[in-house]
């Protein structure tokens, strides 16, 4: 921790950060906070300004996607809303998750008599992990789930690993529309380690995989506003710059000196080196998108997602280190 308020409470003694760009910011939320809006037709998203669901209302009923408690009780309010507006049925018949996490899918619990459903690997986690506040989805798929319902369709399809084991591609080909969770946050850098992701390398292919969709709109579950392909974009040119600086400072700089400083201490060597490498591939990273992604100045979350894609440089992709001759 970088302050000295760390736990204290004193909310003056935090540091100060850059503003954050007026574009990284969404539409303003309601009294009860939130805001529902249109995607396209009768895909709706929800946003309590930091998390992300949507819904589709259909003349059979609603299929909501993904349940984030923080959103909560909201979802609910937000269905009766739109089904209100548009002289449709408000009940919730489906609902689909987009991975196993809790922070998108803890409301679930909430809408009760519904058909769930999910990836296989899902399914196995939620088991295992056992939280009454997200059941296990009934209906899971290995690879791809065609759901169609009230003459609206949504394709699921797992592409492998990223954020999580489980994560899947949400294409709605009738709204023009991709939903994503947890790999791009629109407007903002990656929290901690690329988002907490789990597959460094899967997280770091997975936007080609979602651009390789024909979408307008995108969904990307967090923070205030829907995404465009130039967020997308945009995404990928910092974690690729983070992945360049990472290979010139592996490359550049000498772990030597560490390692003679701390002798039978090797970890101490080790830390010396691998803090080094990270700050001279994050700085760079740092100074080029502040002001450009919010957060972009909150150094430890460039620095942790740094030292995360400069590990895998190392562990997954190779060599981690020279072959002792
Ligand atoms: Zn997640």
């Amino acid at each position: 921790m970088t302050t000295s308020a760390a736990g204290t409470g004193s909310a003056d003694e935090l540091p100060d950060y850059a503003p954050v760009p007026r574009s990284a910011l969404g539409p303003a939320l309601n009294e009860q906070g939130y805001y529902v809006g249109r995607v396209e037709r009768n895909l709706y998203w929800v946003t309590d300004g930091v998390y992300q669901s949507a819904f589709l209302v259909t003349r059979d009923g609603v299929v909501l996607f993904d349940a984030p408690p923080s959103i909560g009780h909201n979802l609910r309010r937000a269905v009766d809303e739109i089904a209100a507006a548009e002289g449709v049925s408000n009940t919730v018949t489906h609902l689909v998750y987009s991975h196993h996490h809790a922070d998108h899918g803890a409301a679930a619990s909430l809408f009760e008599n519904v058909v769930r459903i999910g990836h296989e690997e899902t399914r196995r986690l939620l088991l295992r992990d056992n939280d009454p506040a997200r059941p296990a989805p009934d209906v899971t798929f290995a690879d791809s789930y065609t759901l169609e319902v009230g003459g609206e369709r949504a394709e699921l399809a797992w592409h492998g690993s990223n954020h999580s084991p489980d994560n899947i591609y949400i294409h709605f080909p009738g709204h023009d529309t991709l939903m994503f969770i947890d790999v791009v946050n629109a407007g903002w850098v990656p929290i901690y380690n690329l988002n907490l992701s789990e597959d460094v390398q899967g997280y770091m292919q997975a936007p080609d995989i979602a651009l390789s969709y024909p979408w307008t709109h995108f969904i990307c579950g967090h923070l205030g506003r829907l995404a465009t392909r130039e967020d997308v974009a945009l995404h990928q040119q910092y974690i690729a710059d983070i992945e360049a600086g990472s290979r010139d400072a592996l490359a550049s700089v000498n772990p030597v000196p560490y390692y003679m400083r701390y002798g039978e201490n090797v970890w101490a060597g080790v830390k010396g080196h691998l803090d080094t490498v990270t700050e001279r591939a994050a700085a760079p990273v740092i100074a080029k998108y502040t002001g450009v992604l919010a957060a972009a100045d909150i150094e430890a979350f460039t620095m942790t997602t740094t030292f995360a894609i400069m590990q895998s440089l190392r562990l997954d992709k190779g060599p981690s280190g020279p072959v002792h001759p």
